[in-house]
């Protein structure tokens, strides 16, 4: 069979990517390794999963159909009322019958005869496609930790990102979770209201603060869906595209008590307004830095009743907002209950999990269940998880080794009429904003050859050099790149990433955009086309 597009993955990129491209009249397959579209909010059904975005400036923008239609119920939407979202966008543009669920790529092979991509599943099935686009997602493959005996643990085990659909309970059990990020100190949060005894196993604690999620009723939607244009406009213009932007303030620009002022009024608002509002010199200046971690840490002592464990709780390598802030609601309260126990495995490191919980290099832990809260191997996983060949057999991750290269965050040289929607190096941020521009810049290019009657196209070697060089750039002196984190390319359980990389684009939203709608603009002089 050959199509026009194949398609990889469905969630918000593959979704959106298959409607803009039937516009263009193209036959397209989107093959989907789960049994149900959604993505993230497919796969996350871990108990207190839910948007650190606020719920209106996540959803898709295209339709104001869909706009006036869907009602969010909260500010900050749990899992399930995204994925029923994401359910809805599918039947509503009549995706399902472009749709093959539980179909994983397992190879892609640019075949310079006929020039188009051979494409195999893991099933051994194959077809033709003149274009590939990956829409595998920047937080896609899971990851375990590398610790001896995972396979041989007797009890229920879990990692949050291939979390089961049928009902678990944690009711009166002995509950471990490995790993404090973001995901884990939502579940953490979560699983501490009923386990009987839960303990949780940190290697470093991250900078966490308050999410004040709170209910949207439909008086505020209704505000809210009058608002939507403003609100997508702001979207534009943040550095993140989330609605909350950064302060032009710099942090000794104002007096101590009115910078103290300006933290206390952030930690009590919704949402990343104390990561992305805050003052214009966080990510840069170290004095400053130290200044709103002092403030943040002072928040860790105040709320955890033992000085030991808030100690433990503080981080002490990283400053504020230099890795990903997990938002929360009451997870420093759970260190103050009687059945939650904290274990730093970077004092006593877990040496294996055994057929009946956890030993540590101090004592073993009998548990019922383990919760594997040690996230993605980010940005490249879902990459390398295929095996992607291009122009003269090379591989995609062999071309990455050593950290990735693009142009543009969506498309590569050497890789003919392969597109990527959140392939590395693109913006991130409140990501379905970048998604939606993503796919509408792939669309149109497509446009642009299929109306010069083009088939191929491909960056310019020096084009995705430049661009590389352009994001490296974009990184220097930003506090975040000296931290071992996923955005620096760093996971501990997978081999070969021990080694920090510019693994994404640290430059603003509208510079990125900039950037790409020049290229679209000078009649792609930076791809070679034929
Ligand atoms: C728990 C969690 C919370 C998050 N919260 C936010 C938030 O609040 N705000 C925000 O902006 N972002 C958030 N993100 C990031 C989130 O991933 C993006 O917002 C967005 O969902 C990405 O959409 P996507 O379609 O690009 O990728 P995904 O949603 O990851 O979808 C990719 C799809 O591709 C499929 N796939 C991958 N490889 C293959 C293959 N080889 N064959 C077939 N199918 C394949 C996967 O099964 C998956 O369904 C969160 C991520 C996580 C994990």
């Amino acid at each position: 069979m050959i199509y026009d597009t194949v398609i990889i993955g469905a969630g918000i990129s593959g979704l959106y990517q298959l409607h803009r491209l039937r516009e263009l009249g193209q036959r397209v397959r989107v093959f989907e390794a789960g049994t149900g579209v959604g993505g993230t909010w497919y796969w996350n059904r871990y108990p207190g999963c839910r948007f650190d975005s606020e719920s209106y400036s996540y959803g898709y923008s295209f339709s104001q159909e869909l706009l006036e239609e869907w009602s969010w119920t909260e500010h900050f939407a749990p899992q399930p009322e995204t994925e029923r979202y994401l359910n809805h966008v599918a039947d509503k543009f009549d995706l399902r019958r472009d749709i093959q669920l539980r179909s994983r790529v397992k190879a892609a092979t640019w075949d310079e005869g006929d020039r188009t991509w051979g494409i195999t599943l893991e099933d051994g099935a194959r077809c033709r496609a003149r274009y590939l686009v990956t829409a595998v997602g920047p937080l896609s493959a899971p990851t375990l930790p590398r610790i001896p005996g995972v396979e041989a643990f007797g009890g229920e085990a879990y990692h949050t990102g291939l979390w089961p659909k049928h009902p678990v309970t944690f009711e009166g059990k002995r509950v471990a979770v490995i790993g404090t990020g973001a995901t884990g100190v939502q579940a953490i949060t979560e699983i501490a209201k009923t386990a009987g005894h839960l303990t949780v196993f940190q290697r470093r604690p991250n900078w966490c603060t308050p999410l004040h999620n709170r209910p949207i009723p439909s008086e505020e939607m209704a505000e809210i869906r009058r608002g939507y244009p403003e609100i997508f406009k702001r979207c534009q213009e943040t550095a993140a595209c989330f609605v909350h932007t950064i302060d032009p303030r710099g942090t000794f620009e104002v007096t101590e008590a009115e910078r103290l002022a300006f933290w206390e009024e952030l930690y009590a608002s919704p949402g990343f307004g104390i990561w992305q509002g805050n003052f214009r010199d966080m990510m840069i200046d170290r004095e400053a830095n130290r200044l709103i971690s002092e403030f943040v840490a002072g928040k860790i002592r105040q709320r955890v009743k033992d000085p030991k464990i808030a100690e433990l709780l503080i981080p002490k390598d990283h400053g504020f907002g230099t890795r990903r802030v997990p938002q929360e609601t009451h997870y420093y309260e759970v260190y103050n209950q009687p059945n939650v126990e904290l274990i730093s495995i970077l004092e006593t490191p877990i040496e294996r999990i055994t057929p009946t919980g956890i030993r540590t290099s101090a004592r073993a832990y009998t548990v019922d269940l383990i919760v594997y809260a040690t996230g993605f191997d980010a940005i490249t996983g879902g990459f390398d998880r295929i095996d992607i060949r291009g122009r003269g057999g090379r591989t995609l991750r062999d071309r990455w080794r050593g950290g990735p290269a693009t142009f543009m965050g969506v498309m590569m040289d050497g890789f003919p009429n392969l597109y990527m929607v959140m392939g590395p190096h693109t913006a991130l941020g409140n990501i379905p904003r970048s998604i939606e521009y993503n796919v509408e810049w792939i669309r149109d290019v497509l446009a642009y050859l299929d109306a010069r009657g083009l088939r191929c196209a491909e960056p310019r070697p020096e084009a995705v050099a430049e661009w590389t060089d352009f994001v490296k750039k974009k990184g220097e002196g930003l506090l975040s790149n000296e931290v071992d984190s996923w955005m620096t390319g760093v996971n501990q359980n997978v081999e070969g990433k021990q080694v920090r990389i510019v693994a994404r684009y640290s430059g603003t939203a509208p510079e990125y955009r900039a950037w790409c709608d020049r290229v679209a603009a000078d009649g792609y002089r930076e791809l070679v086309l034929g």
